[in-house]
C-alpha cells in the first residue's frame, strides 16, 4: 500500500477546509500540526451564524473582503476557544499567509510554516518571519495523491 508522506497529508487537509469558505474571492485552508498531529483547522469564512459572502457578496473595503476571518486566524482562535497550546506547533496553508495572518502566527509561538501557493507573498511578512526564525518552506500539492482513495 502506498502512504503519503505527512507534507502531502496536512496539505491535503488544508485543501479540504478550503473546500468550507464562504468567500468568493479565494477559498483558503489552514491546518495547525503539533507532534504530527492535527490540533486545529480553519477557512476563511464569516463570524459564526454571520451572513456569507456566497450569499450576499463580499463586504469589500480597499480592495479587500472584510467579511471574512482569515483561515489561519480561525484555526489560531479555535486553539484560543478551547485551549490548545499553539507554542513549537507548525502551520499549513493553501496560500501564504498575509501580513495580519504572519504576525499572528509570530505571536502564537508557531515555528513553521508550509504553504502551497504563492499568493502576493509580501516581503515584509517574510523579513518577519526570518527575524522570528519561523521556517517559511513551499510545499507544492499534489492532488494526484486523491486518487489512492479509489484504491
Ligand atoms: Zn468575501
Ligand atoms: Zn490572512
Amino acid at each position: 500500500m502506498e502512504r503519503i508522506t505527512w507534507d502531502q497529508y496536512f496539505m491535503a487537509q488544508s485543501h479540504l477546509l478550503a473546500l468550507r469558505s464562504t468567500c468568493t474571492r479565494l477559498a483558503v485552508g489552514a491546518t495547525i500540526v503539533r507532534d504530527k498531529r492535527i490540533i486545529a483547522g480553519g477557512y476563511n469564512g464569516s463570524i459564526a451564524g454571520g451572513a456569507h459572502c456566497i450569499d450576499e457578496g463580499c463586504y469589500v473595503i480597499d480592495n479587500h473582503c472584510v467579511r471574512t476571518i482569515h483561515a489561519e486566524m480561525n484555526a489560531i482562535i479555535q486553539c484560543a476557544k478551547f485551549g490548545v497550546p499553539t507554542e513549537g506547533a507548525e502551520i499549513y496553508v493553501t496560500h501564504f499567509p498575509c501580513l495580519h495572518c504572519c504576525k499572528a502566527i509570530i505571536q502564537s509561538g508557531i515555528r513553521a510554516v508550509y504553504y502551497a501557493q504563492d499568493y502576493k507573498n509580501h516581503p515584509y511578512a517574510l523579513e518577519l518571519f526570518q527575524q522570528a526564525n519561523v521556517r517559511v518552506e513551499q510545499v507544492p500539492f499534489n492532488a494526484e495523491i486523491l486518487s489512492l482513495l479509489q484504491k
